[in-house]
């Protein structure tokens, strides 16, 4: 795996690949920066997985779908508005609304789904919360936790779609999923679900 820090937000992107292809989580900002990445791993991409439709986590989307339009987009579903209607969603935080957001999903994807990426399993978790659509990706040992969970702390729930009873719930799920995985989130530095249960005040107990 590869991992990128992108964008002014320092969102972090991550490139998963194998033998066959590889697959871009979060394509923040700094096309050029992902473009390079996946040319150095010298394998086709083959998917695009969003975390949620934040437009720090979509900055690059545009672009990198232009360059790859054969390959599909995957949005939880319950995080479309912020592509179709971003006046709406952003309209009491952001004094401008950005204009390189992409405009739609290929495939809206729902809790328990599985993807086959070329022989890599991913399997959808929906963690609402930090936004109604937001989901986690288990791949292997690992969660791309998106801004559902972060080392320490979790994800803003006062956004448009954010529920703060949800994300009590999705951080509960994610606690109680079997043994321990390394965390992946969407910003700041990876942690582990140990290290979690153990000092993040925000999951309960
Ligand atoms: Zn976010």
């Amino acid at each position: 795996m590869k991992h990128l820090v992108v964008g002014s937000m320092g969102v972090n992107c991550y490139i998963v690949y194998n033998e066959n292809a590889c697959v871009v989580i979060d394509p923040g900002d700094d096309y050029p920066k992902i473009e390079d990445a996946i040319s150095e791993i010298g394998k086709p991409l083959e998917a695009i997985l969003l975390t949620h439709a934040h437009f720090d986590h979509v900055g690059a989307l545009k672009e990198l779908k232009n360059a790859h339009p054969e390959v599909p987009v995957l949005l939880g579903e319950g995080d479309e508005e912020h592509f179709s209607d971003p006046v709406k969603v952003y309209k009491k935080i952001l004094w401008k609304i950005p204009e390189n957001l992409y405009l739609a999903a290929d495939r809206l994807v729902k809790d328990g789904e599985m993807i086959d990426v070329k022989g890599m399993a991913f399997t959808v978790m929906h963690t609402p919360g930090h936004t109604a659509g937001s989901v986690c990706y288990l791949y292997e040992d690992a969660v791309f936790s998106g801004d559902t969970l972060f080392r320490g702390t979790c994800g803003r729930s006062d956004f448009y779609s954010s529920d703060p009873a949800q994300m009590k719930v999705s951080l509960a799920r994610l606690m109680a999923l079997e043994g321990d995985r390394r965390v992946f989130p969407g910003h700041q530095a990876a942690t582990t679900l140990d290290r979690e249960r153990k000092y993040n005040p925000f999951v309960g107990r």
